[in-house]
């Protein structure tokens, strides 16, 4: 599944991150180390409930990424000014289960 259009307009848009990130899915998915932590799907539609991740890369280290009711949090640095950050990113891509645009740009 690809990114969806308005993360990719995000990455674009926003200097600090365009210069972070490249938006070619190759590097979000081999740049790290996912693993799977713990997690519960809602017995109804299937859909994960919460779930958590780490996400090690050589470079950064070892960061979590938690999902609770749509809502992505990351324990970077990145994460507390932006919302959403390459942590994010990769799980999502990885899992195909996408943060809602309403939890990172509240109108
Ligand atoms: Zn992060």
């Amino acid at each position: 599944m690809p990114l969806p259009d308005w993360i990719l307009e995000w990455i674009q848009k926003d200097r600090l991150v365009a210069s972070k990130y490249r938006t070619s899915r190759k590097y979000l998915r081999h740049s790290k180390r996912i693993q799977f932590l713990e997690g519960e799907k809602d017995k109804n539609t299937d859909n994960w409930a919460w779930f958590k991740y780490v996400v090690i890369s050589q470079k950064h280290g070892k960061y979590w990424v938690r999902f609770t009711d749509g809502v992505y949090e990351c324990s970077c640095p990145f994460f507390k000014h932006r919302k959403i950050c390459s942590h994010i990113l990769g799980v999502a891509q990885l899992i195909d289960v996408w943060p809602k645009k309403e939890s990172i740009f509240p109108s």
